[in-house]
């Protein structure tokens, strides 16, 4: 932790991170991996499942680690990928 962040957020106990729900359009997926190449959190890998493109599509390795960076948006030609931030409770109680 930096030097002048000694304390944890008062609310840190209340609030919850966002957590992600990322949407994949398996048969819109031309199988190129940039966004398995360029995810920072190693959230999603190529699957061994074959779509209607004739390509592996990528598979979601693990949703919760998703920072909600976009990244895999950004980066895939074919529109196939998108996420969003999952409706939640209130946070703070
Ligand atoms: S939003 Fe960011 S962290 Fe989440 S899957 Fe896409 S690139 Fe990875
Ligand atoms: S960037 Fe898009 S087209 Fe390329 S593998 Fe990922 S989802 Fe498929």
């Amino acid at each position: 932790m930096p030097e002048r962040i000694k304390h944890q957020p008062l609310d840190s106990g209340k609030v919850k991170p966002p957590q992600a729900e990322i949407h994949l359009i398996k048969d819109q997926c031309k199988g190129c991996g940039f966004c398995i190449q360029f995810c920072p959190k190693k959230v999603l890998e190529e699957s061994q499942e074959i779509n209607a493109r004739g390509v592996h599509p990528p598979k979601i390795v693990d949703e919760n680690k998703c920072i909600i960076c976009s990244f895999c948006t950004a980066v895939c030609p074919d529109f196939a990928i998108f996420v969003t931030e999952k409706s939640r409770e209130k946070d703070v109680k």
